[in-house]
């Protein structure tokens, strides 16, 4: 049981940066225990016009369309939106008057009554993050899902017993402004460069993600991929029992593949045979990778292999990763808007064998695209670039692959499925964010098998 700490914030004075998902939640969490709760957000009143109501039927403060200085002073606790930057000045100002300042994930984990697992990485945080809540229902636990993955974890505090164990997907940012947040389990799952636009440099993008196994001790478990560089040298700095996965080799502890099937190996060596790997029902490598650590996870958690298995087995690819649409004159369709930088994007194309028509394209996060030549040259027929990176992507890829500027994505699904031969594969992984040409990475899905779905219907009359 992780030694969370209830605090008392009645008639405290609480700023809640950012009217985000957890910002809106944390501030009526507080104003709920008695906190005299202001929020404040740069965006206008009409942008804010859901959220505005609410927030004024429970009692709360409201400040739009920018941030008044007064209201950062005299604070007796900040919470940020993972959105706002750390640095930005009015945060950097009040941190100098040596007001506290804090994130959500943070604050819900000072009132959770419950054992917290927390699952960090690169890339596969949501996919590993339901898969152990799948897993854990499927063995009879009381479980709930949240974090970064949708629900914010300070919304899960009223469902939550001592029973119950909170597995939370935790993005860096949310990591970068948390203070005693100690899970019992934590996971990094992977580290390639993501986000380098907003955490300056590789280190503190790292730093940012060793920060989940900042304050557990030696009843804590570290759960990390052994395949992964940087994840072996995190491993130095915990000070938890450490468990590893790795698709490449035995661990010394942990969950491991041998001929085809996945073991998990405890802390007495003794080794416990969970279920081939065949039989994972998600496409790529990178997914038996999730599901080992998963497997870690869970049998950290005394589940059986039987409800193990049955959890993975009966598990569907999570909306927008590496999802399948459809299959046109004998052209397969794949949605992996997730992949929202060049390590997902390599992951996804490493998926299919080869012929792949490659969506590529977006908002650019200071990425280097020449990491994808390789597989360029090897897997890929064809590029169709969209979005505002377009140009930058080309003179990364140019002398590998043939790319064709399609600019938005409904002409890059009309353009490769007019030029893709029965057995290839049309894969959207655009390994760029998405706000240039779209809401976010779920709106950029969604046109997209709806385009897919227009041409269908026109290849049918
Ligand atoms: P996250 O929540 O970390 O963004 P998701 O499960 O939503 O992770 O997957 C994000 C993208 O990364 C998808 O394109 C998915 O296909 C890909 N992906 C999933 N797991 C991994 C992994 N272990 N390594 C690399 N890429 C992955």
């Amino acid at each position: 049981m992780s030694e969370n700490r209830v605090v008392d914030v009645a008639r405290k004075s609480v700023l809640v940066v950012g009217l985000g998902k957890s910002g809106v939640a944390s501030a009526i969490f507080l104003k709920s225990r008695g906190a005299r709760v202001t929020v404040t957000d740069i965006k206008s009143e009409d942008q804010l016009r859901k959220e505005i109501p609410t927030l004024l039927d429970h009692g709360i403060d409201v400040e739009t369309g920018g941030h008044g200085d007064r209201s950062f002073h005299d604070q007796d606790l900040i919470v940020v939106s993972p959105g706002v930057p750390v640095d930005s000045p009015p945060l950097i100002q009040a941190r100098s008057r040596g007001e506290k300042i804090i994130g959500e994930i943070e604050l819900a984990s000072w009132f959770l009554p419950a054992q917290i697992v927390a699952i960090t990485g690169s890339n596969g945080k949501t996919t590993t993050t339901s898969l152990t809540g799948e897993v854990l229902a499927a063995a009879g636990r009381k479980v709930l899902v949240g974090g970064n993955i949708g629900t914010p974890a300070i919304s899960l505090v009223e469902k939550t017993t001592p029973e119950t164990i909170v597995v939370l997907e935790v993005s860096s940012f949310q990591l970068e402004t948390i203070d005693i947040f100690r899970p019992k389990i934590a996971a990094v799952l992977n580290i390639s460069p993501d986000h380098l636009d907003r955490h300056g440099s590789m280190d503190a993008y790292v730093n940012a993600k060793a920060r989940i196994f900042e304050n557990q001790g030696a009843e804590d478990f570290a759960v990390l991929n052994h395949d992964d560089q940087a994840c072996v040298e995190m491993a130095r700095k915990t000070k938890s029992q450490l468990y590893w996965f790795s698709r490449n080799g035995e661990v010394i502890r942990g969950a491991f593949l041998r001929q085809g099937r996945i073991y998990f190996r405890d802390a007495n060596a003794d080794e416990r045979e969970i279920m081939p790997a065949a039989d994972i029902p998600l496409k790529g490598a990178h997914n038996v990778e999730n599901v080992l650590a998963v497997v870690c996870l869970s049998s950290l958690l005394d589940c059986e292999p039987e409800s193990i298995r049955a959890g993975v087995r009966n598990f569907k690819a999570v909306e927008h990763r590496l999802e399948y649409v459809a299959t046109i004159k004998g052209v397969e369709y794949y949605n992996d808007s997730k992949a929202t930088n060049v390590d997902a994007a390599i992951k996804a194309i490493e998926s299919f064998r080869s012929n792949v028509h490659l969506i590529l394209g977006g908002k650019d996060k200071d990425s280097d695209y020449t990491a994808l030549n390789e597989l360029l040259r090897a897997r890929v027929k064809r590029v169709y670039l969209i979005g505002a990176a377009a140009g930058k992507i080309e003179s990364h890829i140019k002398d590998a692959v043939e790319i064709i500027h399609a600019g938005t994505l409904e002409n890059a699904v009309r353009q490769a499925g007019a030029s893709a031969h029965p057995g290839d594969v049309v894969l959207l992984a655009p390994g760029c964010a998405s706000f240039d040409q779209f809401e976010d990475y779920t709106h950029r899905g969604r046109i997209f098998k709806e385009a897919v779905r227009s041409l269908a219907r026109s290849n049918q009359v």
